[in-house]
């Protein structure tokens, strides 16, 4: 008996000890099927990550065509992966900043729009609005639908109310406007320039003397309003000379005056006022200087 239970006891063991090995096998076998599943999935990844990088350059280097015959004769020349990176290296200044190559002679740098004083941004033909710059409106005066920056446009509201009081109606006319806007505006203007037989950058440097590059225009931030009219014999008006009167005690500057043109690069309009602050635009107004003279100053 003793014989017979040790045999059974024996091949229970070895039992035991064959499914402990099976078990250990099937672990190891599943260890392994995950590992090379794992090293697949690098190499589809890394694959994948090559298609679309390919894609995202043959995308780059086709609209850098248009911009740049260049790029298609080095295409055309080098090996392809080193049409690629020469693509690449094109095409990245073209990302930072569209519209210095959509427009010849210009070359804005990036506004600094990042600053507490948010209200002395400058915005003109050589610092642009930042690509991702987004602007919160407001109404500048009930019922109007004429918008400006929320923060800028209580200002007007209580100027355009105060002026009210004192018999003169300053309509809003234009305030906020999109760049897409901006960007058919001076389109338009070049074309105007072109059709009087100017050349392509003669139309482009006249047009932006009147409507500044889409992303470049200080109506693109919401910080200014063009005010009853777009003519300049809007100076000899009532309108104009409370504006001038009054405007700084609510923190508005005549942002392109008659004698700074040379500065400004932008030709005389009466209409248009800047929010820059009270304090700010009292002190410019008192100095008789433009906004980009003040901010050398400041
Ligand atoms: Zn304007």
């Amino acid at each position: 008996m003793d014989y017979i239970e040790y045999s059974i006891k024996k091949r229970k063991k070895e039992r035991k000890i064959k499914l402990a090995a099976a078990v250990a096998m099937i672990a190891v076998a599943i260890l392994i099927a995950f590992s090379v599943f794992r090293s697949g999935g690098d190499v589809n990844e890394k694959t994948t990550k090559g298609v679309s990088t390919e894609t995202g350059t043959s995308e780059e280097a086709a609209d850098t065509t248009l911009f740049e015959d260049v790029t298609t004769t080095k295409n055309r020349t080098e090996p392809p992966s080193s049409a690629s990176t020469a693509a690449t290296t094109t095409s990245s200044p073209r990302e930072e900043n569209t519209y210095e190559y959509a427009y010849a002679g210009f070359a804005p740098a990036v506004a600094n729009t990042d600053i507490s004083e948010w209200w002395l941004i400058l915005v003109n033909r050589d610092n642009i609005l930042p690509k991702d710059y987004s602007v919160t409106l407001a109404e500048a005066a009930p019922g109007t639908g004429v918008n400006l920056d929320s923060r800028v446009a209580p200002h007007y509201a209580k100027m355009y109310k105060a002026a009210g009081e004192d018999g003169v109606t300053l309509t809003p006319l234009s305030g906020h406007r999109r760049i897409s806007t901006q960007k058919n505006n001076f389109e338009n203007k070049i074309s105007y320039y072109q059709n009087k037989g100017y050349s392509k950058a003669e139309a482009t440097q006249l047009a932006a003397m009147i409507i500044l590059p889409p992303g470049t225009s200080e109506h693109n931030a919401g910080l200014a309003m063009d005010i009853c009219s777009l003519d300049e014999r809007f100076e000899k008006s009532d309108e104009f000379a409370w504006l001038c009167e009054n405007a700084a005690e609510y923190g508005f500057i005549l942002r392109y005056p008659k004698d700074k043109t040379d500065i400004t690069k932008i030709t005389y309009e009466p209409w248009h006022w800047r929010y820059v602050g009270v304090k700010d635009a009292k002190k410019i107004k008192a100095l008789g200087v433009c906004l980009e003279e003040y901010l050398e100053m400041y």
